[in-house]
């Protein structure tokens, strides 16, 4: 399964709504200095559940709306959707999530256009193993971090994210830190 489109509207820079497509394999998003390209990833991490505004680049929850400029006004509401698609292996089933905030405070996630609750939302996403983000979004601080760590420290950590166990957790919250 595989991250097909990231629709974005409201979040940070993404004063109206963009999307951006991906192909299976490796993907490469380029522009220039502050054009948004992290913001891309925020907003995907966000949409699977991150709520800590460390990861996600900024002060404080609020930052996440679209601040506004002279041609746009600020965001009343953030909204990210993700199109996960089955491999090519598999016929074409896309499982779209979503998950809205409004300035108010309602936080909404949908899975399929059907809404849940935050906890049975992350449950859905574990079961699609798109849950932790702390193991599969990493960040460029955190490749300087990897950088510095023993190699036999790297061996456990590379280790433990393909064999998806918990040996690292020690380590994953030092890259995190
Ligand atoms: P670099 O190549 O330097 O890593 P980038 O393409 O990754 O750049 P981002 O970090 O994604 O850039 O975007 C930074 C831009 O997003 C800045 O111009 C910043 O002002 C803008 N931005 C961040 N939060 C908001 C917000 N809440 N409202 C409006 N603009 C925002
Ligand atoms: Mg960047």
């Amino acid at each position: 399964m595989y991250l097909e489109e990231v629709i974005i509207s409201g979040f940070k820079s993404y004063a109206v709504e963009a999307g951006v497509g991906f192909k299976p394999g490796i993907g490469v998003i380029v522009g220039n200095n502050g054009v948004g390209k992290s913001n891309i990833l925020d907003a995907v991490a966000w949409a699977l559940g991150e709520n800590d505004p460390d990861r996600l680049r900024c002060d404080r929850e609020e930052d996440l709306f679209f601040g506004g400029t002279q041609e746009y006004p600020p965001a009343a509401t953030v909204n990210v959707t993700l199109k996960l698609k089955a491999g090519p292996e598999k016929k074409a089933s896309v499982t779209t999530l979503a998950r809205r905030k409004e300035r108010c405070g309602a936080d909404v996630y949908t899975v399929d256009g059907v809404e849940l609750g935050r906890s049975a939302y992350l449950q859905k996403l574990s079961a699609l193993g798109w849950r932790d983000t702390a193991r599969t979004l990493i960040r460029q601080e955190q490749i300087n971090r990897f950088l510095h760590l023993s190699p036999e420290e790297r061996v456990v950590y590379l280790a433990g994210l393909l064999n998806g166990t918990e040996v690292n957790q020690e380590l994953i919250s030092r890259l995190n830190a």
